[in-house]
């Protein structure tokens, strides 16, 4: 039976770099709610530019519009999902149960990861606009300075809500809404914790062997 992965961590634990290696080496679906609002943005659709505000100041984007676009950008009988940056809040975790999942096997993934490193991780991460992939300009630099390894692309470019003072809120927002989300998981024998600052191939290795 397919078992989906559920990546739960604060704003810069990893999970992006994770759910990149489970596509490329294990062949999972990754579903960023994150992402798909971005992309509405760049696309100017009416529910970019209602989400846009609330984005740029760190804070969550209401329940409902989330479910609704993660609903319309996944095929739970296609495809092993790996749900990044969703749920955020225990009405989540429960909706993404009973109108998500329903029932298919599913593994929440917990980065664990000291609050005060991550908002040096943030600051200094950058996403290549061209393909998405993720540096950092301390632990993961590019091989040549402003130039994606994966692509060749030239734009390398930090988000606009990876600025000092809007992580400060973000990394707020998630330490206020996650515990009993956590706890959700915990008490139904669905949750594991990896240590986020472990090397990429020790955390991959290590849920991988769950799934
Ligand atoms: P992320 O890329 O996961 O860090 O998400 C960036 C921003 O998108 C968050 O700060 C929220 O404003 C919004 N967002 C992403 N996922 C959710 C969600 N599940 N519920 C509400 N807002 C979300």
């Amino acid at each position: 039976m397919k078992s989906h992965l559920i990546f739960i961590g604060a704003p810069g634990s990893g999970k992006g770099t994770q759910a990149s290696k489970f596509v490329s080496d294990r062949a999972f679906k990754h579903i960023s709610t994150g992402d798909l609002l971005r992309s509405e943005i760049a696309k100017q659709s009416a529910l970019g530019l209602e989400v846009k505000k609330v984005m740029d100041e760190g804070k969550l984007v209401s329940d409902d519009l989330v479910i609704r676009l993660l609903q319309a950008n996944i095929n739970l009988t296609e495809s092993q999902y790996i749900f990044d940056g969703y749920p955020r809040n225990i009405a989540q975790a429960e909706t993404l149960d009973r109108e998500v999942l329903k029932g298919s096997a599913s593994t929440a993934v917990y980065f664990d990861i000291n609050m005060e490193r991550l908002v040096e991780r943030l600051t200094n991460r950058r996403t290549c606009k061209t393909c998405g992939a993720i540096y950092n300009l301390i632990s993961k630099k590019p091989k040549v300075m402003g130039q994606c390894d994966q692509c060749g692309g030239t734009d390398l470019v930090q988000r606009a809500d990876d600025k000092e003072e809007v992580i400060t809120n973000r990394l707020k927002v998630f330490t206020e809404t996650i515990n009993p989300v956590l706890k959700y998981y915990q008490d139904l024998g669905r949750l594991m914790k990896v240590d986020a600052e472990a090397e990429v191939d020790a955390i991959f290795n290590k849920i991988s062997s769950k799934v």
